[in-house]
């Protein structure tokens, strides 16, 4: 009894709620429907659904499922029941909440909501800005943060909110400019070595899917903080809620215009245009760094800038910047990372895999269930350890629905490709990385470049890629029936959504024996799961291989400071930290919090 009691203040969190997607709303509606009510009050055992009062419930996670095992497709909802607000409204309900157990999985008891700030207002909850001890300090500590990738921007952030002199160094243009740029290289095939799909504001993730999927967790507390923060700066509050958050670019480059005039509000100096070309290395420590006028050519005159700290978050495709790092001998180690092919097929022939019946509907554009997307993962090989080239995982990756493939190269002569969308996946394609896991054993070939064999394994297949399209940014393409029978597809390719054109190339033949046939095999299996997979319209699209970084920079687990070069801090995913723009971003508001610290700007915990 006395535990029931001290209950009624807390909350209980109702997961895996099914409601039929026949007759739910639809993905975009996060509040309590009657048939929400009805799976609530089947947990609760309540008899009569309509008694319950929708405000004391909020929906927490809304996720669709349409698998196969299943006897129809639904949504499936977590819900959070305030105990006070329920009896407060329907008191009736006592005795059911009284009677209510955990559950594994499936009910949870918490004494306090769980509600994760965004990090702007946990800083200022914290007090540590502006009337904290920073502002006690008669000189700012001068930070470099370069790139503004989402990892750079986070760590400036917390820097800037906890008070440091931040100075943001961005190579490339801001979303403004950037986005014209991205349209020159669309329709004029000009490629800006400093403005493109993976260089400039708000890093490679801006002209993306903008997935907010991440492997770290989605209910941690820095996930929660970051997705908050991204809300905070205009994102759709539903990102929160839905089960398979995305943005897409359209939503992706107003969040980041208000991020930029955020920093600029904490005295936040951004410079962009402006390439860090090398360190000011004095004895072991960085003492600033070199930068150039990106626009100029390389050559032209430099600056030399002095900071106490330089967090480097240049992302994986600053191939110079990785360079200048293993000429001042700074401890990197290659890593694993995967290659492969990009696969497009019609977005109605996914949806009709995955949906069978529903498909109709989402055919006819309505809204209310989400395009369809696909996970796949396979392994091949027999698991000999004597033999690690033949054991290979395969995966989808980056899959976007309703979008289109886009040319990710920054240089004119390698060509690799990626996806993207636009908030309503609204296109006719679905497309996906289709990709083999490469590791040491792959890169032997190259390691004469030392840290850096994996950024020439991947510099190796761009070029081919580029010789195969024949130039100008033309993508060497071939029908999925084709590559597996290892022949040139001869009849007209099917259409494609990659704007600068497709040639019909021996793809089976970029890569070693050992990647393709593992592609293969795993192909052959997907189409077992998934029948239609392997069809005349689906076009494979050559080549993907920067889907992770073939490098790792060392760095101490608590301080984020590198191994081998004290005040350096590299961050992200081009230091091989992160995987994606969640993980990037989490990974630059530690770093930014464990630098304040070493910095005397910060003394809580987070
Ligand atoms: P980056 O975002 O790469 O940012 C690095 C920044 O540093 C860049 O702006 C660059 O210009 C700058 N820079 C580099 N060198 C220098 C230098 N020497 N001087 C000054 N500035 C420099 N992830 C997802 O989670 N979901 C998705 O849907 C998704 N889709 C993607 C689609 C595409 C087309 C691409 C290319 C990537 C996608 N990703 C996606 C991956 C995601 O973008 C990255 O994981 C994420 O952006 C990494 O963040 P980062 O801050 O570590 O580096």
């Amino acid at each position: 009894e006395e535990g029931s009691a001290g209950r009624e203040a807390g909350f209980w969190r109702l997961s895996k709620l099914a409601v039929p997607a026949r007759v739910d709303p639809g993905k975009d509606f996060t509040g309590v429907s009657p048939p929400l009510l009805q799976a609530i009050a089947k947990a609760l055992k309540f008899p009569v659904s309509s008694m319950l009062p929708e405000e004391a419930f909020s929906v927490i996670r809304k996720s669709f499922d349409a698998r196969k095992i299943l006897k129809e497709p639904q949504f499936v909802y977590t819900v959070d029941v305030d105990v006070k607000k329920l009896l407060d409204m329907e008191p009736r309900t006592w005795d059911f909440i009284a009677r209510l157990e955990p559950k594994l999985g499936t009910i949870e008891y918490m004494p306090d909501e769980k509600v994760a700030s965004d990090l702007i207002s946990m800083l200022h909850r914290q007090g540590s800005v502006n009337n904290g001890s920073i502002c006690s300090q008669q000189k700012k500590p001068r930070v470099a943060v370069v790139g503004c990738g989402p990892s750079g921007l986070f760590a400036s952030l917390v820097l800037g909110e906890l008070g440091a002199e931040v100075t943001l160094l961005e190579r490339g243009q801001p979303v403004e400019k950037r986005g014209r740029d991205i349209g020159a290289l669309a329709v004029r095939r000009i490629l800006h070595s400093e403005s493109n799909f993976c260089f400039g504001e708000g890093g490679a993730g801006t002209w993306s899917d903008g997935k907010l999927v991440t492997r770290i967790g989605r209910n941690t507390d820095g996930v929660q903080a970051v997705m908050k923060t991204f809300v905070h700066f205009g994102a759709p509050p539903n990102i929160l809620v839905d089960g398979k958050p995305h943005l897409g670019t359209d939503k992706l480059v107003p969040l980041l215009r208000n991020f930029r005039h955020h920093l600029k509000e904490l005295g936040v100096t951004i410079r962009f245009n402006t390439r860090v070309d090398d360190l000011v290395v004095e004895g072991r420590k960085v003492k600033g760094v070199v930068v150039s006028d990106s626009r100029l050519q390389l050559g032209s005159p430099n600056q030399a800038l002095s900071f106490d700290a330089v967090v480097l978050a240049v992302g994986h495709s600053a191939r110079d910047t990785y360079s200048m790092l293993l000429r001042h001998n700074v401890d990197m180690t290659p890593k694993s990372f995967a290659v492969g092919l990009r696969i497009e097929h019609p977005q109605e022939l996914i949806n009709d895999i995955q949906y069978s019946e529903l498909a109709a509907e989402v055919h006819k554009g309505r809204g209310r269930i989400p395009v369809a997307d696909y996970k796949i993962v396979k392994s091949v090989g027999e698991g000999d350890a004597e033999l690690p080239e033949q054991n290979r995982s395969c995966y989808s990756f980056c899959m976007c629905p309703g979008g289109q493939v886009v040319l990710t190269s920054t240089n004119p002569s390698e060509l690799c490709i990626n996806g993207m969308s636009f908030s309503r996946r609204a296109s006719k394609w679905a497309n996906s990385a289709f990709v083999a896991t490469v590791s040491s054993h792959d890169f032997k070939p190259f390691e004469s470049h030392g840290s850096l064999a994996g950024v020439e394994f991947q510099r190796e297949f761009e070029r081919r890629a580029a010789i195969m399209g024949g130039g100008n940014f033309v993508a060497p393409a071939q029908c999925v029936t084709d590559f597996l029978n290892n022949r040139l597809s001869v009849t007209t390719l099917p259409p494609s959504s990659y704007r600068l054109g497709v040639r019909p190339s021996k793809l089976h033949e970029l890569f070693s024996s050992h990647i393709t046939e593992a592609l293969q095999q795993s192909i052959i299996m997907i189409e077992e799961e998934m029948p239609g997979f392997v069809s005349s319209e689906a076009l494979l699209h050559g080549v993907e291989t920067r889907t992770s970084s073939p490098l790792q920079i060392s760095r101490n687990t608590c301080t984020y400071e590198s191994t081998s070069l004290q005040g350096l801090y590299p961050i992200g995913e081009g230091a091989g930290y992160a995987g994606g723009i969640l993980s990037a971003s989490v990974d630059g508001m530690y770093c930014g919090f464990a630098l304040a610290k070493q910095l005397s700007l910060f003394h809580g915990d987070i």
